[in-house]
């Protein structure tokens, strides 16, 4: 399962285009498909410039190699500047596809460079509505289709605020946006539900944002807020301000961030993600059904599984061990090719010592297709050689597909939706992934561990209620057409 992107800004700080570096590099779990930054350069012909490639970070700045680091700095040094990290489920390696996406125009408030982090659930209708008005599209994209609405909304709105405003009725989904002009107004703007993250930190005239707290934090911005959905971090004129640029009535935060997606040591809307996977594997440790002994061991997969078998096995008494050891240097073009259980082998190192003989509570933070589950289970049989394994999964069942962002687009896809008319969904999912046997968190157990108010949190690919209309609305056409688990 992946996630689409992280951006990150300076507004107003020396060397922004080093801190954007340093910012991205924080980022990179959010996408390592592609990164780039575009910086403000007042003084120059060019006042916005742009660079952006495929790859790492540290590729694309090529930061193992100071000869080529330096002049790259040194050519975006800039005081204001936006970054992006990029993973795509469409557009391939393509880096025409790598942001930001730069507008130019001749005149300095409509030249405009911006990145994005989300999903536009209604693109195909906001894609055929522009070739209607005879656009030209040359991507399969929706940072394409979002380029052309912020630009009319431009053209037609007397400020900034207004021109986001404009452009949020028509968009649907998840949409967290850094933007810049060619006058040096940066703003970030937060979608009207606040599907994903967004913090940031104003001090002494400047100002620094990024998709996670992380990214603040480690570079020494500790006093950071979350942008509030629908609203717009904005520096321009030498003012800094928060302004609402739209109203839903509603929030969606989305609960995965906080399961698996964003980085441990992140900080959202108040809610330590540490603290939330820890509380996590407590709540799944009150459905524990197997007695335990001293040949009980928890194993969680790494890395991002780590704390709930912390929290599982601390409240089980039991020891949480590292069976499973993850390569952290194979590359993605490495893991994206071949097949699964040879991915399983290049990702995961077994530690035959500590699981040999033992029974194992194997404790992952989400099944999505069970597809790379069912291969680490037979490769930790094979080369463990454990007594048992038993699953315990952090997350209830994910049925439904997401149209804000994460890469699980339809039913079909999806091993829980696959079986959800069973009586026994956790003995037929046991009995196909090839486990002794299978205990899922609940949504009440979820929401608790998470702390935060249920109603304020995206829950649909769970449940099936979606909290746009274009989300209800492409849940028709998903796969099966069935109504959702509870009432929406
Ligand atoms: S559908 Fe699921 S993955 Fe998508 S935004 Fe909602 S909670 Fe997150």
């Amino acid at each position: 399962m992946n996630h689409k992107c992280g951006i990150c800004g300076v507004g107003g700080k020396d060397n922004a285009e080093y801190l954007l570096y340093k910012m991205l590099l924080q980022l990179q779990h959010r996408g390592q498909l592609s990164a780039g930054i575009t910086t403000y350069h007042p003084e120059s012909t060019q006042r916005l410039l742009t660079y952006k490639e495929i790859g790492l970070v540290n590729n694309v700045f090529h930061a193992e190699h100071k000869e080529k680091f330096s002049p790259i700095m040194q050519k975006h040094k800039s005081l204001t500047g936006i970054g992006h990290v990029r993973y795509a489920t469409s557009g391939a390696d393509d880096k025409n596809y790598a942001q930001p996406f730069e507008r130019a125009h001749g005149r300095k408030n409509k030249w405009f460079s911006f990145c994005f982090n989300g999903n536009i659930s209604n693109y195909t209708d906001l894609k055929r509505g522009l070739e209607r008005d005879n656009y030209h599209l040359v991507r399969e994209t929706d940072t394409e289709i979002i380029m052309h609405m912020l630009s009319k909304s431009i053209k037609t709105s007397g400020t900034l605020v207004d021109a986001f405003a404009h452009a949020s009725i028509k968009l649907d989904g998840a949409y967290n946006l850094a933007f810049m002009n060619a006058e040096g107004a940066i703003v970030a703007a937060r979608d009207p539900l606040g599907f994903r993250p967004l913090s940031y930190m104003v001090s002494d005239g400047d100002m620094v944002f990024a998709s996670e707290s992380v990214a603040l934090t480690s570079n020494g911005f500790d006093h950071f807020n979350d942008l509030a959905p629908g609203c717009a971090l904005i520096k321009e004129n030498n003012s800094i301000r928060v302004e609402r640029f739209a109203s839903s009535g509603k929030k969606a935060y989305c609960f995965f961030e906080w399961v698996y997606f964003a980085h441990p040591a992140s900080v959202m809307e108040g809610v330590l993600v540490y603290k939330a996977r820890h509380s996590l594997g407590k709540e799944l440790a009150k459905f524990e059904t197997e007695k335990m002994d001293k040949d009980c061991v928890v194993v969680p997969v790494p890395d991002s599984s780590r704390p709930a078998g912390e929290g599982f096995a601390e409240s089980l008494g039991v020891p949480c061990v590292e069976g499973l050891i993850r390569n952290r240097y194979v590359g993605r073009t490495f893991i994206e090719s071949g097949d699964r259980a040879q991915k399983v082998k290049d990702k995961f190192a077994i530690v035959k010592q500590v699981l040999e003989g033992k029974k194992v509570f194997l404790v992952e933070d989400s099944i999505v297709r069970g597809t790379t589950l069912r291969k680490l289970i037979s490769f930790i049989k094979k080369h463990g050689n454990p007594k048992e394994i038993h699953v315990r999964v952090s997350c209830p069942p994910v049925k439904w597909p997401c149209f804000y962002g994460i890469d699980m687009s339809s039913r079909a896809e999806l091993i829980a939706a696959k079986y959800e008319d069973k009586e026994d969904l956790n003995a037929v999912i046991c009995k196909e992934l090839g486990a002794d046997s299978l205990i899922y968190q609940t949504e009440e157990g979820l929401v608790k561990a998470i702390g935060l108010d249920k109603k304020d949190m995206c829950l649909a690919c769970l449940n099936g209620c979606y909290p746009t209309t274009m989300g209800e609305q492409l849940k028709l056409f998903s796969g099966g057409g069935r109504a959702a688990d509870s009432k929406c």
